[in-house]
């Protein structure tokens, strides 16, 4: 962002006004930390802010904070669709393609004529908003919001609350810090909100150690159905309805499955095929290590995308077809997969 987009945003933000923040459908821990930091930030201003998500989050997301402010767009159609239509900015955090809101809240957004400002690390950004902050090199939206912060020469406007979302979400599209996009600068700004009070322990106790029993039979069901094509360096893992309802399976218990498929010794790419009887898909998931991009894999294949070493997409067939598919794909990738 140039330095005379920064003077327009202060200007814009210097007065109180009506702000939709809006994160992907099915958000993360990036999702949501990122867009209640950039809440509680505003809500410093005096601004009328809200946070409008397309759909519910995970149970192990649910105690951030400002977490029961957050209107959920897919049971709270009518209220989104009136605050968003008297809303004068609109910022849409961690995604950067609209129809990644859902189509219904996708639609509210394309129509308003609020100034809209993505702030995103994904990917071929489209371009929706006047204000676009864009940069696939950063290991997370909430480090860009507190770049962004930074940007705005407000830094010392982060307290406990803000520091805690931002915390959440660099965590966990870090894996805990340990993704290639993890720079010093990541782990400074990481330092700098422990010294504004996130508490990084209880943090990490509130997101990882939530596990229910039921959650840890599925992952043992998912690692018996891991399957390894050594000579492709590629290991996927399928959970079917069935399975899922066996386990009571609740959103956000598979979260995290795919890197034990990617954690196998010698293993470069990975996924996770999900049934979704609800939406009539299989949800699929995709992690690399390395060059191998299973953005442009999934864009190719699956209909999805995300980042190079990240990324998610989704087949309209049945489990065995999708697997299939992708089985019969994987050779014309031999000279990326067998280095
Ligand atoms: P996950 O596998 O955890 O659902 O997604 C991995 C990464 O890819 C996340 O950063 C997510 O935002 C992104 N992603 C997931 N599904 C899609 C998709 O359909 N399109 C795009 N562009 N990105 C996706
Ligand atoms: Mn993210």
């Amino acid at each position: 962002m140039s330095e005379a987009q920064i003077s327009e945003i202060k200007t814009l933000l210097s007065s109180p006004k009506n702000i939709v923040i809006v994160p992907h459908k099915n958000p993360d821990g990036d999702a949501m930390g990122s867009t209640l930091g950039l809440y509680h930030y505003l809500k410093t201003y005096n601004h009328n802010a809200v946070v409008i998500a397309p759909n519910d989050y995970p149970e192990f997301l649910k105690w951030l904070p400002g977490d029961d402010m957050v209107v959920k767009f897919e049971n709270q159609q009518e209220e989104s669709k009136t605050l968003i239509e008297n809303a004068e900015i609109i910022f849409t955090l961690d995604f950067n393609a609209l129809h990644r809101a859902g189509d219904g809240l996708a639609k509210l957004i394309e129509g308003s004529t609020a100034m809209k400002i993505m702030i995103d690390h994904h990917q071929q950004p489209d371009d929706y908003a006047k204000y676009i902050y864009t940069d696939i090199s950063m290991s997370s939206t909430c480090e860009m919001v507190y770049n962004f912060i930074e940007m705005l020469n407000d830094t010392d406007k982060i307290e406990a609350t803000i520091a805690t979302c931002l915390y959440v979400g660099i965590m966990t599209d870090t894996g805990s810090f340990r993704f290639p996009a993890t720079t010093s600068k990541t782990h400074q700004v990481i330092g700098s909100l422990i010294d504004k009070g996130a508490d990084n322990s209880e943090i990490h106790n509130k997101i990882f150690d939530t596990n229910s029993y039921s959650r840890l039979q599925l992952l043992g069901r998912a690692m018996q159905n891991l399957k390894v094509i050594p000579e492709l360096r590629t290991a996927f893992i399928s959970l079917s309805q069935d399975e899922l309802d066996e386990f009571n399976f609740k959103k956000g218990d598979t979260e995290g499955f795919v890197n034990y498929a990617l954690s196998l010794k010698d293993i470069i790419f990975a996924a996770i095929f999900i049934e979704s009887q609800k939406d009539q898909i299989i949800k699929i998931s995709l992690r690399s290590k390395g060059d191998f991009s299973v953005n442009e894999f999934s864009r190719a294949h699956f209909n999805g995308g995300g980042h190079t070493n990240a990324a998610g997409g989704r087949s309209e067939e049945d489990m065995q077809t999708t697997i299939d598919k992708f089985i019969s794909i994987l050779p014309t990738y031999k000279q990326d997969l067998s280095q």
